[in-house]
């Protein structure tokens, strides 16, 4: 079953969320230090004429790493290049992007913890001194060839702030860890999306869509996606209160946004009697790949108090225990 509330890794959907992105700081909701600390670095950058400092921005995915960098780019009023580590898979691909860039351009590289070493090392020079160095032949007969490369600016975006190299994470002169968004910022969110998309919501209902959502706009717009589909369906201008809660219930998405899999990695450790789990027995358990659980479900969990990471694994919270209707020593659950 497709999961609702899911952020998958890679984005998709271009089209949709392409046409509700923002373009510009006054409709990039929240993340309010994020945003003035790059206001700051950006004036001061076009003031003296230069190339901002690379940038790397880390956090679960679906919180507006990617949206960042677009606005960066508009206000430096520069050509961005999107790519993601994974499609960056020989030395050439990189090479090949960097010797197309031209002064002042934007390089967005996501998930940036994926680069295979070799790449890494080909990236070190590039960012600290625009040079690239590659090696031609091999053995006593290898030579390398330098070749200058235009003043770029390299945004980083990372799920896991922890998988990068330290001389990689070093040679970012700027570090932002994005937060999960409260239930009024991702209904302004999904108001101001609402009407660039032609369909209002009422302030009630953009709401209730929002505490559902995981502190997640990419969840949020997702289900708002599919709420207006049920407004548009029963020939409705506004969408309300009660049309998005019946949506939502519809779509099988719970007052507190969780899903199956939330609810079973809570289970879980709720049944394992006070004692933490290893993320590999989670993994085998729940049989998801680490990554996801590390990077997806869990991230959310734990900022609003439902899992503990400890040094010896992942333990319940008293709310899961009340959320789960459980006595904290109960072991027979999973
Ligand atoms: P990430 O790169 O962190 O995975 P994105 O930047 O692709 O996330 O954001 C996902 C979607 O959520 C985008 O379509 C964007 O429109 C929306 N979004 C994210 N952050 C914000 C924000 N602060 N304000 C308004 N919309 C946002």
């Amino acid at each position: 079953m497709e999961r609702i509330v899911e952020i998958e890794r890679f984005k998709e959907e271009g089209g949709y969320e392409s046409s509700i992105r923002p373009t510009d700081w006054k409709e990039y909701v929240g993340q309010e230090k994020i945003k003035k600390n790059l206001q700051v670095f950006i004036e001061a950058s076009k003031k003296r004429g230069e190339a901002l400092d690379h940038i790397l921005f880390f956090g679960p995915p679906g919180l507006g790493k990617t949206t960042l960098a677009f606005i960066i780019a508009s206000q430096m009023e520069s050509n961005i290049k999107v790519t993601a580590a994974p499609m960056i898979e020989k030395s050439g691909d990189l090479a090949a992007i960097l010797t197309n860039l031209e002064e002042g351009d934007i390089l967005f590289i996501d998930e940036i913890h994926r680069l295979s070493p070799a790449i890494e090392e080909i990236l070190y020079p590039a960012m600290e001194d625009f040079r690239l160095d590659i090696i031609i032949g091999s053995g006593p007969a290898a030579q390398t060839i330098k070749i200058d490369l235009p003043r770029f600016t390299l945004i980083g975006a990372t799920t896991r702030a922890g998988m990068l190299s330290n001389p990689l994470r070093e040679r970012f002169g700027m570090h932002f860890r994005l937060q999960f968004y409260t239930p009024q910022e991702l209904a302004k969110i999904v108001e101001n999306a609402s009407s660039k998309l032609g369909k209002p919501i009422e302030p009630q209902a953009a709401l209730e869509i929002s505490r559902r959502s995981r502190g997640t706009p990419r969840v949020a717009l997702r289900l708002l996606k599919r709420v207006r589909d049920f407004a548009e369906v029963n020939n409705e201008e506004l969408i309300n209160l009660k049309r998005a809660k019946m949506a939502l219930d519809e779509l099988g998405v719970d007052e507190t946004g969780f899903d199956e899999l939330d609810i079973k990695l809570l289970k879980l450790l709720a049944s394992s009697g006070g004692r933490p789990l290893g993320l590999n027995t989670i993994a085998a358990a729940l049989s998801e790949d680490e990554g996801t659980i590390e990077d997806v479900i869990e991230p959310y969990l734990i900022a609003n108090g439902y899992i503990e990471r400890t040094a010896r694994g992942r333990i319940a919270t008293q709310k899961t225990y009340r959320l789960l209707k459980l006595q904290p020593q109960n072991r027979s659950l999973f």
